[in-house]
This record gives structure tokens, sequence and C-alpha cells, in this order.
């Protein structure tokens, strides 16, 4: 299955994607970690998103293009792929689309993990703790077992620079003014559904999970 998961900062886009992929042994595609990853290294690519990434803005389109062009090309994705957090602009999703048709594959369908109000999504950023393993965290909704502490690896958590209240405020109006437009985008090409992110992490896995297996059946 060739998935895109949709929703504004906050969501639950990276919480749901890590145990889809893990269900259904699909790679999950977050460009933010790609970033992030090319940042800690200190790669050309990770100082060029930088600026960006730390007020809150979105890293110019040729650059998400590229990393996913080529991500998108690699073995693993051959039975299917999770893409979390791209595309976020419509030049973006043009350029998905052309990628997905040169390499044969199209995309079965895009869940837009739909939460309203902005006053929740700053609550779940700014309470958002991370591990350099990738987990993620909240220090109320999600607590690690150990205070600060992954439950998996045992490192040491942290509070990313942008979950911080000014880029939070900057992250939300990207998002309405450059992300949201792409829902009347995918509900044009009929591969749209809605899931209500508003629930509890569980009971939002279980709605998606659901929608997943009656997809797989309907292909069937
Ligand atoms: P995104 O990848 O869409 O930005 P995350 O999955 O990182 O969002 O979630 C943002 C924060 O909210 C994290 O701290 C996470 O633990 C928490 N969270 C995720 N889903 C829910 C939920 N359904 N209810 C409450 N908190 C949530
Ligand atoms: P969140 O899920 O909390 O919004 P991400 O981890 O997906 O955050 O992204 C963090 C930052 O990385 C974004 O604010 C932006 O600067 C950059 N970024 C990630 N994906 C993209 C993308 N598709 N286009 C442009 N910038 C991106
Ligand atoms: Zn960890």
């Amino acid at each position: 299955m060739n998935i895109v998961l949709f929703g504004p900062p906050g969501s639950g886009k990276g919480t749901q994607a890590k145990m889809l992929a893990e269900k259904y042994s699909i790679p999950h595609i977050s460009t933010g970690d790609i970033l992030r990853d090319n940042l800690k290294r200190e790669t050309k690519l990770g100082l060029e998103a930088k600026s960006y990434m730390d007020k809150g803005e979105l890293v110019p389109d040729d650059v998400l293009i590229g990393i996913i062009k080529d991500r998108l090309s690699q073995s693993d994705c051959a039975s299917g792929f999770l893409l979390d957090g791209y595309p976020r602009t419509l030049p973006q999703a043009d350029a998905l689309s052309t990628i997905l048709n040169e390499i044969g594959k199209k995309l079965d369908i895009v869940l837009n993990i739909d939460v309203p109000p902005d006053d929740e999504l700053i609550k779940r950023l700014a309470g958002r703790r991370m591990c350099a393993c990738g987990a993620s965290y909240h220090v109320l909704f999600n607590p690690p077992e150990q205070e600060g502490l992954c439950n998996l690896c045992g490192n040491k958590l942290y509070h990313r620079d942008d979950d911080k209240e000014e880029a939070i405020i900057n992250r939300l109006d990207v998002y309405k003014h450059q992300t949201q437009p792409l829902i009347n985008y995918y509900t044009k090409e009929g591969v749209m559904l809605t899931v209500n992110g508003a629930a509890g992490i569980s009971e939002v896995f279980d709605e998606i999970c659901r929608l997943l297996d009656d997809l797989k059946t309907g292909d069937s």
C-alpha cells in the first residue's frame, strides 16, 4: 500500500506512522526525520535546511522533491510506503504524482488526520519530547515509563527547537496557507479519507487500521 499521512503539525502523523509501519511492514518516510538527520550530521542539505526549520518555515520545494525522488526509488519501497510530512505544498504534490508515474506506482490513500482547534495542537507540540532513535512522547498524553528517558533505547529525550511557542505558531500558520489546500487537491483525486485525530492515540490507530484493511479487502 502506498499511503500519505496528512495533517497539521501535532496531529499525530509521526506517532501513527511508527505503529502503522510496524503493523503493515512498510517503510515510514518522514521528511522531517530525514532533514533532522542531515542537520545532525551537518551535511550540505542539513545546513541549507536549518534556517528554515528553526523558524518553522518550509524548506524549499526543490530540496524536498529531490529527497523524495531518491527515497521512493529505494528497493524497500517496492511493496509500499508511508509518507509522513510530504507533500506540504501543491508543487510537492504535483512532483509526487510525476515521480510515482515514472516508477509505475500510484497513491492508494491519503489519510487526513483531522484535529481542528489550534489550542490542542499547541498543547501537543509544546509537550512533545523526542528521542534520537525516532521515538516521540508527550509529557502528559504519552509519557515515557521513566521521566525524560526513551522506553525503547533509554536515551535522554529532547524538546525540539521548533516545538517552542514562536515556531509553533508560525508552523500552524504555514500549514493553513501552504499545506491545507492539498485537502482539496486529493479530494478531487478521490484518494482522501479523513479520520478523527482528536481521539486518543489508540482510537485513532484503530480507525486508520479499519480504513486500510477495508481498502486491502476492496483490492482483492
Ligand atoms: P506530527 O508528526 O503530526 O507532528 P506527532 O505524532 O509527533 O505529530 O504528535 C505530536 C505530539 O502529540 C506528540 O507529543 C505525541 O505524543 C502527541 N500525540 C499524538 N497523537 C495524539 C493523540 N491522539 N492524543 C493526544 N496526544 C497525541
Ligand atoms: P511536524 O510533523 O511536527 O510538523 P516535521 O518533523 O514533519 O514536523 O517537519 C519539521 C520541519 O521540517 C518543518 O517545519 C519544515 O521546516 C521541514 N519540512 C519537513 N517536511 C517538509 C516538506 N515536505 N516541505 C518543506 N519543509 C519540510
Ligand atoms: Zn529512543
